[in-house]
């Protein structure tokens, strides 16, 4: 490994939020690729999966019985893969989408998985101000629902943030701080009035880069969804894609991005004790295993 990348051993110490594997339509690593990318140039401590069982933005449904089949296999190849792994851990998790009216995954699912993010991904453009307001807080008052996603994502009308922030204070629901999607100076200005937790969610889909795209070379760009259907005709092509990623030391780039997001944080007086996945390991499961109604700042 290169010198110029090595980490900040203090940062390493916490765990990625909101990482998406395979299982997810739009994303191409493996849990195990994932884990020995993170080993060999994150080094954090741990990481969480918050796949979707599909891609949000298609909207297919499952049946309850194939989502109940998904989660369990889900989490039984977590338990086999922290069973062989020392370091970086991985913490279940899951990326519901905020549907009217709730979120897509059973309740009774749902509380068998650590670290539950909900977002909203669709509709979009035919919501009004109301509606995504009253969806977000239906989310943030379910009890095994953890954090809320990209919370300002797909948001182009002005809606009540006091509002928002208001109920994930009294809930105690985490913000997420998205790298993709980081929220505007504005939205920060009004969330650092409320006593509210955040996580800082990388939203990987790979860890070549921030957005949702490979750089094959460096005149074709190809998306996810592309490349997937590629990947399964012309196993080549899959095999230079992955090649390409685990070796591409980005560790240095995302820990920049984590500390600018952090230096946000603060510039409005937000401690960054409030940050979950700052924390180590055992304090994080500590947190998210107490019933949410009881967390603590
Ligand atoms: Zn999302
Ligand atoms: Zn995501």
């Amino acid at each position: 490994m290169n010198e110029n990348h090595e980490y900040n051993g203090s940062v390493a110490e916490g765990g990625l939020t909101h990482v998406h594997t395979e299982m997810s339509e739009d994303a191409i690593l493996s849990l195990e690729e994932i884990g020995e990318y993170m080993r060999d140039h994150l080094r954090s401590e741990y990481f969480v999966v918050n796949d979707h069982l599909t891609s949000p933005y298609k909207g297919k449904s499952y049946s309850e019985a194939e989502i109940q089949e998904i989660i369990e296999e889900m989490l039984s190849r977590i338990a086999r893969y922290n069973e062989s792994h020392d370091r970086p851990k991985c913490v279940s998790g899951i990326e519901a989408n905020i549907i009217t009216n709730g979120v897509d995954i059973p309740d009774e699912l749902l509380a068998k998985i650590d670290f539950v993010i909900a977002s909203r991904h669709f509709p979009w453009g035919n919501e009004n101000p109301a509606q995504i307001t009253q969806n977000l807080i239906s989310a943030m008052t379910n009890s095994n629902i953890d954090a809320v996603g990209h919370i300002n994502s797909y948001v182009d009308q002005p809606i009540d943030w006091n509002l928002i922030f208001q109920t994930a204070e009294n809930t105690n629901t985490i913000i997420e701080i998205n790298f993709n999607e980081p929220p505007s100076t504005e939205i920060l200005r009004i969330m650092s009035k409320y006593k509210i937790m955040y996580s800082i969610g990388v939203d990987f889909h790979t860890f070549q880069g921030l957005k949702n795209r490979i750089p094959i070379d460096s005149d074709v760009v190809i998306d996810f969804a592309e490349a997937k259907r590629m990947a399964k005709s012309q196993e080549d092509v899959a095999i230079k894609m992955k090649q390409q990623y685990m070796d591409e030391p980005v560790g240095f780039d995302v820990l920049k991005q984590l500390i600018n997001l952090m230096k946000q944080l603060e510039d409005h007086g937000i401690s960054l004790d409030k940050v979950v996945n700052i924390r180590s390991l055992d304090s994080f499961l500590a947190l998210i295993k107490t019933p949410k109604s009881q967390r603590i700042l």
